[in-house]
This record gives structure tokens, C-alpha cells and sequence, in this order.
């Protein structure tokens, strides 16, 4: 372990931010990385407390308490080999990940948590940095080719595994760049998408193939969904060319807002406006960007994307930015001896809120007035909580100003014509039908067809993408070779 006494001795550290007046100016990342002297005492803090309920609460298990001695002891280079053991992408998690480790930690019950996140992105940085991270091209081929549709962080993490067991990967992804919602979706100042490049370029030298412009389905796609494809394949042309299919194509439909108004313009999906701007970072062209530039800015959806859309509106100079939740308001502090060591919903100010929003929850929009087509006014009314069942607060409906109305109530499913096309089962939610366990794990209904992330889970974390994308790998090696050697 660390330091026996570390944890009695060192007060918790945490990674410090450039300061919002600055930081709104540009969409480059802010967070400054831990010191390795911080990080060192930060490792010391983990009292290896026998029973490491931080490695249960992390979905791809990671093995915190070694890595923490290590970084320690500085000896990084074995804390990388630690982390990398379970994790393909620390940079992504050690980013963005919300921490469910740390909420699990033992020193959490009655202190502040290891910051087990901020090790993370220390190693990971360090080990870039130091040139530790190199490919590992697997020594025998199979001569097996495995297609894997969808190239998110469960995509990605399917592809790296199957390419290190010896099989020959391709990634079909109907973008024109790969990295999923990694790449278009989460903006650039929570994680710079430089990142990605590095890890695909990796991935190449292993041998796996990017295939970007392919959409894998049928007809029928919806129209507001980011579909930059040039080419299509059917779903029987990948089975007729592959051993094995992975469909990882995440959980894409959107939850509309069925009011009336809604189809006024300047009423936008998150996803419409997001993508936008990580293209224009990425120096693309983009023709009638939406712009929250001197407008007033309502985001309907209290959680990560609705937080990402006040951070890109602030940043494109918004007149004001307001954010409603239907839900009502969390408790500023949970009550650990009731929810530790599980997720706590507690009230959670995100780096964007700082930057300047208002918020406000139990909140219900009624509808979207406008004229000439457009949106002026969103007329809302308060809501009460009972036994689950939301009523309206009589007399309180309210409007507020809305030059831009985004939307971001959650992704209700996968986009439906996609499973269809293959043939896959969905689940009552609408999700791709797969079990995690048993000889079926990952495996769908159809003969070769395997599914991950958030296509099999609905609407996730990337840290479960990646676990279920090597999970998933695991499963589509033991189909092809009768057994696997890939950890679980
Ligand atoms: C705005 C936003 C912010 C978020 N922030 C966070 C965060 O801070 N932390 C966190 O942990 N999680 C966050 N999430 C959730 C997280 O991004 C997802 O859970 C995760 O990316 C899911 O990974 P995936 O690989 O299953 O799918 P995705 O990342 O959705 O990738 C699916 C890919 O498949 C492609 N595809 C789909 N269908 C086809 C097809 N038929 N043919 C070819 N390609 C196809 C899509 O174009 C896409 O690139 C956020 C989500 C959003 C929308
Ligand atoms: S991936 Fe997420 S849950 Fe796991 S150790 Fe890192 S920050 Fe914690």
C-alpha cells in the first residue's frame, strides 16, 4: 500500500482549472494535470483497505489500489502496465469519466475520496508523454476478420482487443471521423480530440482498418441524426465478407419534446448543435453553424449533455444561458451511511455551470411560441413530485425569452431501422437483445452478430463502453477460436 499513515496526513488534492473568465474564450481543454508530487501524495492517501470497493465500483475494474501504491513509489512505468491491464483509454476515462470509483472509495464514508480519477489522467498523460504507449501488433494472425460497426469508445475498445488476439479488424463508422461521441458529442474543452488521433494511430499499427463514410443498415435512417456517410453496406454483404460483426453503434435517438412549437425554428436537438462545433475545431468548414451568439439560450435536460451545451453556448458568446430540469432539485450533500458505496444523486455543478448558467428544476415546458417561423418565448409551468407522479403546480406557468431552444432530454434508443436491417431482437426499451454472461454473452439473436455498448445498454458512460467492448471482444474470440485468452 501507499503510505500507512498517508490518509491520517494529507489532505485530498485536487486538479486545478485555468479560471472560467478565461477559459470561455477558446474550446481547448482547462484542467491542469496533477504534479507528479501531487499525484505521489495523493497516491499515498489510499489505505489499501482490504476489501477495495473503489475496483468494484469502476465498470472495467480497474485495479486502483496497485496503481495508487505505484504512483507512490513513482514507478509510473508499472503503474501504466496496471492500468492498462483493464482500461484501453485512460486518457478518455481519466477525462471524463464521472468517477463512480471515487464515490465507492473507503475514505469517502467519513472523508474526501482518493482522487483516484486524477491519478488516472496523470499515468496515462505521463506514459504518452514518455513514449510508453506503443502498439502491440499480435505476434500470430488468426486469419479471422471481424467487422465491428460503430467506432465509440465501445467500437474502438472491441476493435484494439480483437486486433491483439490475431484476428484482422475493420471499423465501419457513417461519420466522417472516427471516435463516436468521443469525437462529435462531447465537446472539445472536456476532451481535446487530438486524443483520439493518437489511440487510431495506434490501433492502424495493430492492424485494425477505418473504414469512416460507411453507414452498415437498410434504408430508412433518420434525417436528424449525424449521418456522414458516402457509402452503404448492407448488413448481409458484412456477414457475407466477415466471420464475426459487432454492432456498437451507440443508443442515437434523441427524446423529442412533443409540444406545441416545437417545429419552430431555432428548436434544436443537442446532437444537432455539438457535432457542429467539434467539426469547426477540427478546422471543417460548417455552412449555417447554429450559433448561440448573443442569444438567449434555453437547455430543456438537467444532465452531461445539457451541461455541454451551456459550456458551448457560453462560449459562443450567449446573451444569457438557462437550463431546466423536470425533475426536482437533489440534495447538495447525499447521505453516505445510507448510499455509500453505490452513486449518490446528489446536486452536481459541472465546470460549465461555473462558467455561468442558470438553473432551475421541476420545471415543465408547455410550449414554444415564436413568430415568422421562429422561436421567441418558451411557456413553462412549475411541477410537483407525488409517489413518482408529477402534477403541475396550479397558477405557476411562467415565460422566459428563447432565441435557441436545445434539447437535451436523454437518447430514448438505438436508431431502430439499424437493428432491423440485421435482423437483431431489440429488448423492451428498444435496445440491441444481448445477455453480459453465459455462452451467449455479447451475442445477439443473428448467426455471427455480436452487440456493445451503448446499443446493447442504453444511454451509458464511456467507461461502460469500454468495458462492454472488451467484454464483447472476449465473447467474439471464444465464438471464433473455441477459447479466448483476452481477460474478461
Ligand atoms: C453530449 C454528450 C456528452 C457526454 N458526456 C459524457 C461524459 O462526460 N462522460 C461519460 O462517461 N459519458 C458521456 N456521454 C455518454 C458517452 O459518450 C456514451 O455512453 C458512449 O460514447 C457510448 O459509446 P458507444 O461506443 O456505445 O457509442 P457511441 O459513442 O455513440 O458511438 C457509436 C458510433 O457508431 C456509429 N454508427 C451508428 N450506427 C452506425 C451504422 N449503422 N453504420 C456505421 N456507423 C454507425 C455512430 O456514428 C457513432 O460514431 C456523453 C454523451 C453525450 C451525447
Ligand atoms: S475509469 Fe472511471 S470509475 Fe474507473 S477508475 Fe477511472 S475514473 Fe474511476
Amino acid at each position: 500500500m501507499g503510505k500507512a499513515t498517508g490518509f491520517l496526513e494529507f489532505e485530498r488534492r485536487n486538479e486545478t482549472y485555468e479560471p472560467s473568465t478565461a477559459r470561455v474564450k477558446h474550446y481547448k481543454e482547462f484542467v491542469f494535470a496533477l504534479s507528479d508530487e501531487d499525484a505521489k501524495i495523493q497516491g499515498a492517501r489510499c489505505m489499501d483497505c482490504g476489501i477495495p470497493f473503489c475496483n468494484n465500483g469502476c465498470p472495467v475494474n480497474n485495479v486502483i489500489p496497485d496503481f495508487n501504491d505505484l504512483v507512490y513509489r513513482q514507478d509510473w512505468k508499472s503503474a501504466i502496465q496496471v492500468l492498462h491491464s483493464t482500461n484501453n483509454f485512460p486518457e478518455f476515462t481519466g477525462r471524463i469519466c464521472p468517477a463512480p470509483c471515487e464515490a465507492a472509495c473507503t475514505l469517502n464514508i467519513n472523508d474526501d475520496a482518493v482522487g483516484i480519477k486524477s491519478i488516472e489522467h496523470a499515468i496515462i498523460d505521463k506514459a504518452w508523454e514518455e513514449g510508453w504507449v506503443e502498439p502491440q501488433p499480435a505476434k500470430h494472425k488468426t486469419g479471422k476478420k471481424v467487422a465491428v460497426v460503430g467506432s465509440g469508445p465501445a467500437g474502438l475498445a472491441a476493435a484494439q482487443q480483437l486486433a491483439r488476439a490475431g484476428h484482422a479488424v475493420t471499423v465501419f463508422e457513417k461519420n466522417d471521423r472516427a471516435g463516436g461521441l468521443l469525437r462529435y458529442g462531447i465537446p472539445d474543452f472536456k476532451m481535446e480530440k487530438g486524443l483520439i488521433d493518437r489511440r487510431i494511430e495506434q490501433m492502424e499499427a495493430e492492424g485494425v482498418t477505418f473504414r469512416t463514410g460507411v453507414y452498415v443498415g437498410g434504408e430508412g435512417f433518420p434525417v436528424h441524426i449525424q449521418n456522414g456517410s458516402r457509402e452503404t453496406i448492407s448488413p448481409k454483404q458484412l456477414k457475407a465478407d466477415f466471420d464475426a460483426v459487432v454492432i456498437a453503434g451507440g443508443a442515437e435517438m434523441p427524446r423529442d419534446l412533443p409540444v406545441p412549437g416545437r417545429e419552430l425554428q431555432g428548436t434544436y436537438f443537442a446532437m444537432e448543435f455539438l457535432p457542429q462545433q467539434n467539426k469547426v475545431n477540427a478546422g471543417d468548414v460548417v455552412e449555417h453553424q447554429l450559433k448561440a451568439t448573443g442569444k438567449h439560450v434555453i437547455v430543456i435536460g438537467g444532465g452531461d449533455t445539457g451541461s455541454d451545451c451551456v459550456g458551448t453556448s457560453n462560449r459562443h458568446g450567449a446573451a444569457s444561458v438557462t437550463q431546466f430540469e423536470l425533475l426536482p432539485q437533489p440534495p447538495e450533500q447525499e447521505n453516505k451511511t445510507m448510499v455509500w458505496p453505490y452513486w449518490p444523486i446528489k446536486l452536481r455543478t459541472s465546470s460549465s455551470h461555473e462558467e455561468g448558467c442558470s438553473r432551475d428544476w421541476a420545471v415543465a415546458t408547455k410550449r414554444l411560441e415564436g413568430s415568422n417561423g421562429k422561436v421567441e418565448k418558451l411557456i413553462a409551468a412549475r411541477v410537483e413530485w407525488k409517489d413518482g407522479k408529477m402534477q403541475e403546480v396550479p397558477d405557476s406557468e411562467f415565460e422566459m425569452k428563447a432565441d435557441l431552444v436545445l434539447l437535451a432530454m436523454g437518447f430514448v434508443s438505438p436508431v431502430a431501422t439499424v437493428l432491423e436491417a440485421f435482423g437483431v431482437d431489440k429488448d423492451a426499451r428498444g435496445n440491441a437483445r444481448a445477455a453480459t454472461e453465459g455462452d451467449r454473452a455479447y451475442y445477439t439473436n443473428v448467426d455471427k452478430v455480436f452487440a456493445a455498448g451503448d446499443v446493447r445498454r442504453g444511454q451509458s458512460l464511456v467507461v461502460w463502453a469500454i468495458r462492454e467492448g472488451r467484454q464483447a471482444a472476449r465473447a467474439v474470440d471464444t465464438y471464433l477460436m473455441g477459447s479466448s485468452e483476452l481477460p474478461r
